[in-house]
């Protein structure tokens, strides 16, 4: 990992929160609705290791898995175009609610891809 990597991961690590604590949260990473809010989320992770019903969710084998897919996901959809670098740098510095309470989590993927949106549009 170079110098930038570890930059954008440290600040991914400063955004995200979990969704019950209480603390503030400006968007919702997980799938389904917010549970403070109750609007649908719009950047939960379709890939899972926990078994699910929810269409369009892939199970696979472990956390760290579903990460990594979700993560390769991202950087597909900025090449194809259906995932701007534009909108992914208006959410730089936003704070994230997640049901994780520390990595893996796709929370801080999305957190450190906004912050290198940011900076490298
Ligand atoms: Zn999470």
């Amino acid at each position: 990992m170079n110098a930038k990597q570890q930059e954008f991961q440290e600040l991914a690590r400063q955004r995200v929160v979990h969704c019950m604590s209480g603390e503030h949260y400006d968007i919702y990473a997980g799938r389904g609705r917010c549970p403070t809010t109750q609007t649908l989320g719009k950047w939960g992770n379709r890939y899972t290791h926990r078994p699910s019903r929810v269409p369009g969710v892939v199970v696979v084998s472990t956390v760290e898995e579903a990460v990594a897919f979700h993560k390769r996901e991202i950087w597909e959809r900025l090449h194809d175009g259906t995932l701007s670098k534009e909108l992914l740098a208006s959410l730089d510095g936003k704070v994230w609610g997640c049901w994780c309470h520390r990595p893996p989590c796709h929370a801080y993927t999305l957190a450190a891809a906004a912050a290198w949106a940011a900076r490298t549009l």
